[in-house]
């Protein structure tokens, strides 16, 4: 039992520790999947606001146009209604026009689609032939002051026209920075799907790997369960077997040894009185020589049965001690008792009634019995007890047979 309870415990303790490793593999996965989460979030962040904060190319475009209207026709304008002189109006479309090419610069620095760069190169063309354009203004009001020769109406014309050609990329621009951001968007979906999935399924692996561990386990604590039932069961057969004597189906003398130890001491110990009783059949010898063997063993096998069947206390033992010798042992009697229950052994056998022709006496087949009944005290020798029942045997023999010698002293 301690031992199915050990391999029990181990079992569990490899379970638990199964168990462990599936939890810890199962934190590490979710903690795989939270820092892959929040690096994939914090990306998706970065690249929004980098895509659409002000690193987006629309200022420049806008500050084009604003440059144009404002600085550059507005002055022309100013200069033609005569608010500002000629030095202030070359000034003026100086500074405007680096202004264009500053934001002009900066605009074709942000990377660009190959698809947009033939109307960069369009716009950049008109953006030449505005500077020209200014450039020829400036020209103008230096060599020829006179602000009739130049035409507002070109001027107007000019002006919307680049408006026009910086508007549709800025649209472009929107257009493209929104498909972009869509598309980052998605990307981002389908990271999102992966690292689930990916993490899902190593979870799933380990978990039926897990699983697997698991039921061999149990299927193996089970084996072995059975193992040790059938072990068990085996040796109660074997005890059995190995205090059973095969003839008559009693107690033997080997279970007789060891009974008559412990009840004798435990006699000793509570100070209670112990009866043991040497049975022996009469003329046995001549029963055999007379019906022959194996109708010896079918009589010894009755007369075992007819003692066994005569003591019904559980403190009551028959053992076949050897031969046609029987031993009975009484714990739970008085010694006013003893000679009652063997003269009951006595009476029972020779009722019966097997015929036994070497029996003079009777003509049927008889037993002798030689009873003693002691307390035991200190310092003595249990052998002294058998053989002072040997003894009443051997003297209930001489006095005839079938018939009980009791003693209650040694
Ligand atoms: P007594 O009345 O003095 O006891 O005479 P007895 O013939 O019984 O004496 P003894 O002890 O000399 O004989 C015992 C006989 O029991 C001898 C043997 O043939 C027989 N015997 C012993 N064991 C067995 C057995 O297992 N089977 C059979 N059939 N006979 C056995
Ligand atoms: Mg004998
Ligand atoms: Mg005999």
């Amino acid at each position: 039992m301690p031992k199915r309870y050990a391999h029990f415990m181990e079992s569990l303790q490899l379970k638990t520790k199964l168990l462990y490793l599936l939890l810890s593999v199962a934190f590490g996965l979710v903690i795989v999947g939270f820092v892959g989460y929040y690096n994939l979030y914090t990306m998706k962040k970065n690249v929004d606001t980098l895509y659409f904060g002000s690193l987006i190319p629309l200022n420049e475009l806008e500050s084009l146009n604003d440059t144009y209207h404002h600085e550059l026709e507005v002055s022309v304008y100013r200069w033609n209604q005569g608010l500002i002189n000629n030095d202030e109006l070359a000034n003026n479309l100086t500074l405007g026009l680096e202004h264009v090419n500053q934001n002009w610069a900066s605009y074709i620095s942000h990377d660009k689609r190959p698809e947009e760069l033939p109307y960069i190169h369009y716009t950049e063309t008109q953006i030449e032939t505005m500077q020209s354009y200014f450039e020829e203004i400036q020209t103008l009001a230096s060599d020829h002051p006179h602000k009739s020769s130049i035409s507002l109406e070109t001027l107007s014309d000019n002006i919307t026209s680049i408006h026009t050609t910086i508007s549709k990329l800025i649209t472009y621009e929107i257009s493209a920075a929104q498909y972009e951001r869509s598309t980052l968007l998605a990307h981002h979906q389908n990271s999102l799907m992966q690292l689930a999935i990916m993490l899902g399924v190593i979870l799933l692996g380990v978990m039926t790997f897990a699983w697997h561990i698991f039921m061999q386990i149990e299927r193996q604590q089970q084996q072995l369960l059975q193992s040790a039932q059938t072990l068990q069961h085996l040796n109660t057969k074997l005890e059995h077997a190995s205090y059973t004597d095969t003839l008559t189906g009693i107690f033997n003398r080997r279970y007789f040894n060891l009974v008559y130890e412990r009840e004798f001491k435990r006699a000793l110990r509570s100070a209670h009185p112990i009866t043991f009783i040497m049975v022996d059949i009469d003329f046995f010898k001549q029963y055999n020589d007379t019906y022959g063997h194996l109708q010896g063993d079918i009589a010894l096998q009755n007369v075992a049965h007819v003692l066994k069947s005569s003591l019904l206390r559980p403190g009551d033992f028959v053992f076949r001690l050897g031969g046609e010798e029987f031993g009975v042992i009484l714990t739970d009697a008085n010694c006013s008792d003893t000679h009652k229950m063997a003269e009951r052994l006595r009476f029972n056998v020779e009722t019966l009634d097997m015929e036994h022709k070497g029996n003079k006496n009777l003509g049927i087949l008889t037993i002798s019995l030689g009873a003693i009944c002691i307390t035991p005290i200190a310092g003595m020798n249990n052998e002294t007890l058998l053989q002072s029942a040997d003894t009443n045997l051997y003297a209930a023999k001489e006095r005839g047979r079938n018939q009980v010698v009791f003693a209650t002293t040694l």
